[in-house]
């Protein structure tokens, strides 16, 4: 999970919203009338290089387009200091590109060993004489969408939010009303805009309201929305969070998921239906019902041990799942025992069971398996069933 950097939900978030990277999420907001600055995207150096040629802009911006925040100040394996480079010779970019491309960016918002850049945006740099920050995002102590701003946005937006919260302002909206014109308005004074630049932010601010119903968000944040020498209010950054329960209406956002930075394990396990969450310890757990698999992992941290994984099986599982998640647990080298506790109340113990066996049989199973069966459906009541010799049961 990673830290959200909108300022009202500073913790870390456990739902797994779909994120798009920064130029997905800029092509949304060019569609909804957003003011962004002309991009394109490059997977190698020598494009991104011809795409700087291409923009012929009097100042290129680079940007490694990752999932987390904090680019700016991000630092690469290659050793390039900064995800975010500005430069007026286009011809440098194909060599920045390549410090940049491949190699994996760590940030504040990254866990230690970063995330692996594969995609650079190449896009239009614009002078900026201030940066605001402007998030609107789903609130549930609002119970509803919720408009926050800052007239001190940028890179270091988390310090304002922590030393001075009174730079921090929000406004409720009314779902069934929409943003009306005098909550734009304050919000662009709120952010320091003045003068003609006001009706010019209030304006973004509607479109970026119409942009976040329109394609089911819960989170619309920018940072900078930042204020040109020309005049201008433009969208510096982007980063678009999507309810998930609104994919089956969302077709067209959810097929541009690329997968690429979410863990592979977890997303085989959601193919198949199986909630599973990576975890550092050494013991695989297998359990049905979630507040099980939490009690589980709680009480083998209470004995000393670590687990490493979440899993629910949820309630009817097939054999095949049962199958697909021991392939899962045991695919990771990280793993030195199973430990499978089933309620029987919701599930029938014999379906565990056979599917347990057959991945034993055809995995090769080479750590040792504690099987707990109980309740319901399970004949024989609450002895817990060590099937593998290696282990006392528990
Ligand atoms: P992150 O939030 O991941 O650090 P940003 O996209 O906000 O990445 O970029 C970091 C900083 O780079 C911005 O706060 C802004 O100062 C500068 N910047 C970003 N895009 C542009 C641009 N198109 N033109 C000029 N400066 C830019
Ligand atoms: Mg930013």
């Amino acid at each position: 999970p990673r830290m959200p950097t909108c300022l009202s939900c500073a913790r870390v978030s456990s739902r797994r919203w779909l994120n798009l990277q920064e130029y997905q999420s800029k092509k949304l907001m060019q569609e909804s009338g957003v003011t962004v600055q002309r991009f394109y995207v490059a997977d190698n150096p020598p494009d991104a290089l011809q795409a700087a040629k291409r923009l012929n802009a009097k100042e290129i911006v680079l940007k490694a387009q990752i999932l987390a925040g904090g680019r700016g100040k991000g630092v690469f394996s290659s050793g390039l200091k900064g995800g975010v480079h500005l430069t007026k010779d286009p011809s440098v970019v194909g060599e920045l590109a390549s410090k940049m491309l491949g190699y994996s960016l760590t940030t504040k918002q990254t866990p230690k060993e970063g995330v692996e850049v594969k995609t650079v945006m190449v896009a239009e740099a614009l002078d900026i004489t201030r940066e605001t920050y402007f998030a609107i995002l789903m609130d549930r102590a609002c119970n509803g969408p919720v408009m926050v701003g800052s007239p001190q946005g940028g890179m270091d937006i988390e310090e304002v939010a922590d030393k001075s919260p009174e730079l921090i302002f929000k406004e409720v909206i009314d779902i069934f009303e929409g943003v009306r014109d005098d909550q734009a308005l304050r919000m662009a004074a709120n952010l320091g805009f003045k003068g003609p630049l006001k009706r010019q932010a209030a304006d973004q601010i509607m479109r970026l309201y119409d942009l976040f119903l329109k394609v089911d968000a819960t989170q619309v944040e920018v940072n900078p929305l930042g204020e040109t020498p020309e005049g201008q209010v433009v969208c510096f950054d982007a980063k678009i969070s999507f309810d998930d329960n609104a994919e089956f209406r969302q077709k067209a956002v959810f097929a541009l998921d690329d997968m690429s930075e979410s863990d592979p394990t977890e997303t085989e396990a959601a193919k198949w239906d199986l909630k599973y969450i990576g975890l550092d310890g050494n013991i695989a757990c297998f359990v049905n019902g979630a507040g099980l698999a939490m009690a589980t992992c709680d009480i083998i941290d209470l004995h000393g041990g670590k687990p490493a994984n979440f899993l629910d099986l949820g309630g009817g599982v097939k054999e095949k799942q049962v199958y697909e998640a021991f392939k899962l647990l045991t695919a990771d080298p990280k793993v030195e025992a199973i430990l499978v506790n089933i309620f029987g109340g919701i599930v029938n113990c014999a379906i565990i069971a056979n599917g347990i066996t057959k991945a034993c049989r055809e995995l090769e199973l080479k750590v040792p398996l504690v099987v707990r069966l109980e309740g319901g459906y399970c004949t024989g009541g609450a002895t817990p069933t060590a099937l593998h010799p290696y282990l006392p049961s528990v």
